[in-house]
């Protein structure tokens, strides 16, 4: 994998690993059976029904995490970025309702959810946590089709056959292709590069992804991310209610802006932000922008927090976001991207564009030299890159060198190591929304110490953090691991 646009995937909630990948499997899978199914005109190779089985975390978190409803619509063929969630809804009600769906959109089949979608809480593949299997089924019983599919963390998905060829021996022997200019595998060889080159984190990857795309298409594709993003936050601040699930968890967002409107309007620097078309917002005219009152000096951080809940809840929500690299930790990175936009004296387009590159940079080495499943880091490997990710794209920003933007990639994992993922009922909801918060405020941080008062010096490299964040996932427990068997997910309950 070559390309931040890999990383960054527009998705719908509430979980990359657990909602968008089985989604893109689901459909994958689906696809497949219509194109064999066409293989050979007027056999009968109709196909009657599809089973679905679920191994591991996705069995033992899927319901509240929303796997079921991923299912059913990528076998109807939507997909997480051009399904709407409100076709997602009606195609899931549709489908319960009849017991019926239209495979890849064209063939009416057999799906009861009660049968065909099996839920294997005790059981895993040696693969990966996140399996699922599917078998395609004729009208005469026989098995058409079937294939594993294997959902990694951040949206990614590899059929059986491609995570053999993939992934050596684990999902950190990811192949780096040569096909683009600066193939860096670790961090080292990236600041090695830079230097090389004499150029920035965000150059190499500009040049890398020349090859992939034209410039139009990238700065297309990064205001569009941005778009996404700022829209997601507009959304969350706007709406109110119960997030969905067992919870009954309030959204908080709207409460908070309107206290913060009340109290310390938007920034002017914001306003100037909306008239350079940065900001697609509409929270600048309902907020009625004027200076940034400094009665508190720490408001800036609580509307970055604003920024994140809002994300978040949007996510839990199953609205639209964009993984990044994961949807449980989708507000980090949008919350500090708005602080930048809305707080930070010179902010630009270009600068978004700077931060999102530099950020993707440093997500591809968690990508290649670990993992951002949550069933195989714990939170760590979500919270803890994104905040890493920011820390690094605000730090670009800043005016860091490249030596000093590794520092603050290092400073945002260092102090999320052994973070463990324990959401209650398996909703993508306490801790995770709040912990988007504090994983923000850890990025603004830790660029702050790495830029303003460091050099570039530092004890640990980055390249280390991540292997230490690797280890310390592998010997964590089970029950810490996106299962919701440890943690707040089995001591929230107060006897
Ligand atoms: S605890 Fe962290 S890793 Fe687990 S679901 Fe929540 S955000 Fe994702």
């Amino acid at each position: 994998m070559n390309s931040i646009f890999e990383l960054f995937k527009i998705g719908i909630g509430p979980s990359s690993s657990h909602t968008v990948g089985p989604m893109i499997a689901a459909f994958r899978f689906s696809k497949e059976c219509m194109e064999r199914s066409c293989v050979a005109p007027g056999t009968d190779v109709s196909i009657a029904r599809v089973e679905v089985q679920l191994y591991g975390s996705l069995a033992l978190t899927g319901v509240g995490h929303a796997t079921d409803n991923a299912i059913v619509v990528g076998l109807a063929g939507c997909l997480p970025d051009r399904t709407s969630p409100e076709v997602i809804q009606s195609t899931v009600d549709a489908a319960r309702k009849s017991g019926r769906l239209l495979l890849n959109g064209q063939l009416d089949i057999q799906f009861d959810e009660s049968k065909d979608l099996v839920w294997l809480r005790n059981e895993t593949l040696p693969q990966h946590p996140n399996a699922i299997q599917f078998k395609a089924f004729r009208d005469s019983g026989e098995c058409f089709l079937e294939d594993q599919y294997f959902s990694t963390g951040g949206g990614f998905v590899y059929s059986r056959e491609e995570f053999d060829r993939n992934f050596a021996k684990s999902s950190s022997d990811l192949v780096v292709g040569d096909s683009v200019p600066y193939p860096f595998r670790n961090a080292k060889e990236l600041l090695q590069m830079c230097r090389g080159a004499s150029a920035s984190i965000e150059s190499l990857i500009q040049a890398n992804e020349l090859t992939l795309r034209s410039e139009l298409e990238i700065d297309s594709q990064l205001d569009l991310l941005w778009s996404v993003m700022s829209n997601c936050i507009d959304r969350g601040c706007m709406s109110s209610g119960i997030l969905p699930g067992s919870l009954k968890v309030p959204r908080r967002a709207p409460g908070i802006f309107g206290k913060l409107s009340q109290q310390s309007a938007l920034s002017e620097l914001a306003e100037l932000a909306v008239s350079k078309d940065m900001l697609p917002s509409k929270l600048l005219t309902e907020s009625k922008p004027g200076t940034l009152t400094q009665s508190d000096p720490l408001a800036q951080l609580d509307w970055v927090s604003l920024f994140a809940l809002a994300v978040n809840e949007e996510n839990a929500a199953g609205g639209r976001v964009v993984t990044a690299p994961t949807n449980g930790a989708a507000g980090i990175i949008p919350a500090v991207l708005a602080y930048y936009v809305y707080f930070y004296p010179g902010a630009s387009r270009q600068g978004i564009h700077r931060f999102l590159k530099t950020a993707g940079a440093i997500g591809l080495l968690y990508k290649r030299n670990a993992s951002l499943s949550a069933a195989e880091m714990g939170c760590q490997g979500e919270v803890g890159v994104a905040c890493s990710m920011a820390a690094g794209g605000l730090a670009a920003c800043m005016g860091g060198s490249n030596e000093q933007i590794e520092n603050a990639a290092e400073i945002g994992m260092e102090h999320n190591l052994g973070l463990t993922c324990d959401p209650i009922a398996g909703l993508v909801q306490v801790p995770c929304i709040e912990r988007n918060t504090m994983g923000a405020a850890k990025a603004i941080n830790a660029a702050r110490l790495a830029v303003l008062y460091g050099d570039g010096h530092h004890f640990v490299s980055l390249d280390r953090v991540i292997e230490t964040m690797r280890q310390t996932g592998v010997d964590m427990q089970l029950k810490y691991k996106e299962t919701s068997l440890g943690g707040l997910a089995v001591n929230f309950v107060d006897c």
